[in-house]
């Protein structure tokens, strides 16, 4: 008999050699159907597996990225099966699962692949998929899979097996198809239901561009024909909110080749909106005890080797600038930290200063490789919405819940309502390869997944995941269209406090290491922005909106009243603009909707006669006719 504990804590007896998926059978039939793999002692095995010794066990299921990707990367193989039945002689490269969905690498030969060919594939996919054919796993020597692939004549898997161990090498069978592969896979092909391939694209043998190009598939699927559906739907609307194209429509920023790829241009409209958001989340930082600072772009590259971040970043970053002086040089920042921690150190430090906390909207440079830009999303200039808390030890717990509760404050002001934490901690059998005593660090987990429980968090715990320095809570949030995204960040920091030699008075009257709290609710304006964008499809909140409201005059002849609505508003503090053209209100009024500004006035004879205006809502019509100091009540009412 073995002992199995699971995730919440019971331990039970089975028989050795039973699988993950005879558990769950044991436990309900339901849960079984939705087994996908499991994880045996952390480690993600085949459901069909063969258990046989005292393990911890968790299955995985569609929930779980593991599941996901398991399903995923199974349906490569399945892929690969029908392309194979199709297209004989083809050849396979690698076949991974991706965030959404999965490729495979493949030389086709003589043959070009093309999107005319997908609903082929798709279908021969299906009809193997209904065979429920098995992954079956078969360890097998090197030299074996040699022979089987000289055989086949697979030059891409004879390469990949000679950068493996012989010993550690394994075949997985389903149908007529043998691949090398680690797995895990499905118990069989049955559960792959829905199926799209989705796009080409060419890939280089390895990333190296010496070499051959493969025809790089890629193809999603899902356990039901309704998931693909909705993620059809899902995909066809974030084309449509993509930032980048509202970004352009809405005047927001820009690019330009003379400044450089990732350095984005804030137009005067997305300037407002950043300065709004700034704003906000200003006043909020100094209602929670935060103190503003301002640093310099620069720093000299000893900054950075103290700080470490020479050492990350320096090499594949932004080059140090030099200067007249022989032998000085700077760095852009790719960090605000270092420069904080020499704030900290200005004048002596007693307990009673503590907690500090430095705030700084600080732009900093990193040389992203230019594959990886992406609109605002991903850039090589950002600012972030940055602060770093030195406290004591005893003080992080409480630190912690204060900036739970700015971040929460800020994603639902933001409209962002569902979210969740991810906390990541050490790796409990190699405590030794983490920075910091031991009992700081006990004292700092303890500290996070409390707060993060009396928060009402709903929280997933990454063990391992922490960085040698310290452990981290990130917040993750989904979007309208049902998208997880990473936002704002807590990391705790061991280290830069011991870097910077960073101290503090106690109350005992000895020196003492104070603590650092890395947080940033955003992450950056300009991801933060991006998101938002996709989020809101554009249509900001009137309190965020660049422009509130813009006042249309039927003709010309009622600018002057136009000019008077505009000075009042004004007056108010509302951001308004008059749409002055020769145009027909009927062209105005559209322009402002694709413009998409929250409120139109709208102007004419009957509303001057009135003293009145008419007001029409964004994405809602028309409210009628309005005395002006109604609407301005109306709209503080709104963004306060
Ligand atoms: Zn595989
Ligand atoms: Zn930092």
């Amino acid at each position: 008999m073995i002992q199995i504990s699971f995730p919440d804590g019971a331990v039970k007896e089975f028989e050795s050699g039973i699988t993950a998926i005879e558990i769950a059978k044991s436990i309900s039939h339901g849960l079984a159907k939705k087994v996908l793999a499991a994880k045996v002692n952390g480690e993600v095995w085949e459901s069909t597996r063969p258990i046989t010794t005292d393990s911890t066990l968790q299955l995985l299921t569609w929930e779980d990225k593991e599941g996901e990707n398991t399903f995923w990367h199974s349906s490569a193989h399945l892929l690969a099966e029908a392309i194979e039945a199709i297209y004989p002689g083809a050849k396979f490269g690698i076949g991974p699962a991706i965030e959404k969905g999965f490729y495979y690498d493949i030389d086709f030969g003589e043959h070009t692949l093309s999107e005319n060919d997908f609903s082929k594939i798709e279908k021969k996919m299906k009809e193997l998929a209904q065979q429920k054919n098995q992954f079956i796993r078969k360890e097998i020597s090197k030299a074996d899979a040699i022979k089987y692939f000289n055989e086949k004549g697979d030059e891409y898997k004879l390469e990949l097996i000679e950068d493996l161990e012989d010993g550690n090498i394994t075949f997985y069978e389903q149908g007529n198809f043998v691949d090398l592969c680690r797995g895990p896979h499905l118990a069989n092909t049955g559960s792959i239901k829905a199926i799209k391939i989705m796009s080409l694209a060419g890939a280089f043998w390895r990333g190296d561009e010496s070499r051959k190009q493969l025809t790089r598939v890629y193809g999603i699927t899902f356990p039901k024909q309704t998931m693909l559906d909705e993620y059809l739907i899902m995909l066809e609307e974030a084309k449509k909110r993509d930032h980048r194209k509202l970004g352009a429509e809405l005047d927001l920023f820009a690019f330009s080749d003379k400044v450089g790829a990732g350095l984005p241009l804030w137009l005067p409209k997305g300037t407002q909106l950043r300065n709004n958001l700034e704003k906000f989340l200003t006043d909020k930082q100094i209602e929670a005890g935060y103190t503003p600072v301002v640093t310099p772009h620069i720093g000299k590259k000893e900054l950075y080797i103290t700080s470490g971040h020479y050492e990350k970043y320096g090499e594949d970053s932004f080059q140090p600038i030099k200067t007249p002086r022989e032998g000085e040089e700077f760095l852009l920042k790719p960090m605000n930290c270092p420069h904080h921690c020499e704030i900290y150190k200005i004048g002596p430090k007693s307990y009673k200063d503590l907690p500090l906390r430095l705030a700084e909207f600080g732009t900093v440079y990193r040389y992203e490789q230019s594959g990886e830009l992406h609109g605002l999303s991903r850039v090589r200039g950002f600012t972030q919405d940055d602060a770093h808390i030195f406290c004591t030890p005893d003080q992080v717990k409480e630190e912690f819940n204060k900036v739970i509760d700015l971040v929460i404050l800020v994603l639902e002001k933001l409209g962002f309502e569902e979210y969740s934490a991810q906390i990541s901690l050490r790796d409990p059998d190699n405590k030794e390869k983490y920075i910091g005593s031991s009992e700081n660090w006990d004292r700092a987990e303890n500290a996070i997944k409390e707060s993060a429980e009396e928060k009402g968090l709903k929280t997933v715990i990454e063990l391992g995941e922490a960085a040698f320095y310290g452990p981290k809570l990130d917040f993750m949030v989904k979007d309208a269209i049902g998208r997880s995204w990473q936002l704002g960040t807590i990391q705790v920091d061991y280290s830069l406090p011991e870097r910077f030699e960073l101290e503090y008075i106690g109350a005992d009257n000895e020196k003492h290491r104070p603590v650092m709290i890395h947080r940033a609710p955003f992450g950056s304006f300009e991801r933060f922005i991006s998101l938002l964008i996709e989020n809101t499809a554009g249509n900001f909140p009137t309190w965020l909106a660049p422009t509130q409201v813009i006042i249309l005059p039927i003709i010309d002849q009622f600018s002057e009243y136009a000019e008077k609505v505009k000075i009042e508003l004004k007056n108010n503090d509302i951001r308004c603009k008059l749409d002055n053209r020769n145009e027909k209100i009927g062209r105005k009024i559209r322009d402002a909707e694709v413009g998409k500004i929250p409120y139109m006035v709208i102007i004419g004879e009957k509303e001057i006669e009135n003293n009145t205006i008419s007001v029409r809502k964004h994405g809602e019509g028309d409210l009628g006719e309005l005395t002006l100091n109604h609407f301005i009540d109306t709209l503080f009412k709104e963004v306060n």
